[in-house]
């Protein structure tokens, strides 16, 4: 497995690429935005589209999801169900951020929790953290100790809980329950800022103690 970062809108969102070394098959983790830098550097890799994965409906982690499905002629993954109402109010998402309008989009398949996701040869388990927001989900790929965490937890922080649909006590029941039960050496991309280590963040993250 092999993954590149590109951070996309205002909002910094960590965008990734992540492929199968062997296959060269690729999936897009949280196109935010910026369609046409994300294809040139996909072009650039040689690398071949075949899913769009999303981990939860904020606009900053699906603004391109549906120009890029289109393009690749590749279906959108996820979050959970949960997450519709979000995904169907982000042209409402977009007025609140004063964001250019993004239409309503829902996903051609929801995700639920346990699921094994494949990418040629390699695999991430779904693992559903409603919190941030509740269809929210993350990927995990045991073999390499690596996690696709979105806004659930971050370098330092956890997710906001102040959007429609975000609750506290549940995002870290999330942690608890979902993530920090994962190895210390984990390491994990959070969808804005620094990777990070579980064992990091759990000697350090203040959220956490
Ligand atoms: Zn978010
Ligand atoms: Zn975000």
């Amino acid at each position: 497995m092999e993954y590149f970062v590109i951070p996309v809108t205002a909002f910094n969102q960590n965008c990734s690429l992540v492929w199968c070394k062997e296959t060269g098959n690729a999936v897009i983790v949280d196109p935010g935005g910026e369609a046409k830098r994300l294809q040139k550097k996909i072009a650039m890799l040689e690398i071949v589209v075949k899913e769009i994965w999303l981990t939860h409906g904020h606009l900053d982690h699906v603004g391109a999801a549906s120009e890029l499905a289109k393009f690749y002629k590749v279906p959108i993954i996820g979050p959970h169900h949960n997450e519709k109402i979000l995904m169907t109010s982000l042209p409402w998402q977009c007025q609140i951020f004063g964001m250019k309008i993004i239409q309503p989009l829902l996903p051609d398949r929801w995700l639920q929790n346990g699921e094994i996701l494949k990418i040629g040869k390699t695999s991430f388990h779904v693992l559903h953290c409603p919190g941030h927001s509740p269809g929210h989900v993350v990927f995990w790929n045991k073999e390499k100790k690596f996690i696709l965490m979105g806004d659930v937890l971050f370098n330092g922080r956890i997710g906001c809980t102040n959007l429609p649909g975000g609750n506290i006590s549940t995002l870290l029941e999330s942690i608890h329950r979902q993530i920090l039960p994962l190895e210390d050496s984990t390491v994990f991309l959070p969808g804005h800022g620094l990777e990070s280590t579980l064992g990091n963040e759990r000697k350090t993250n203040p959220f956490l103690k």
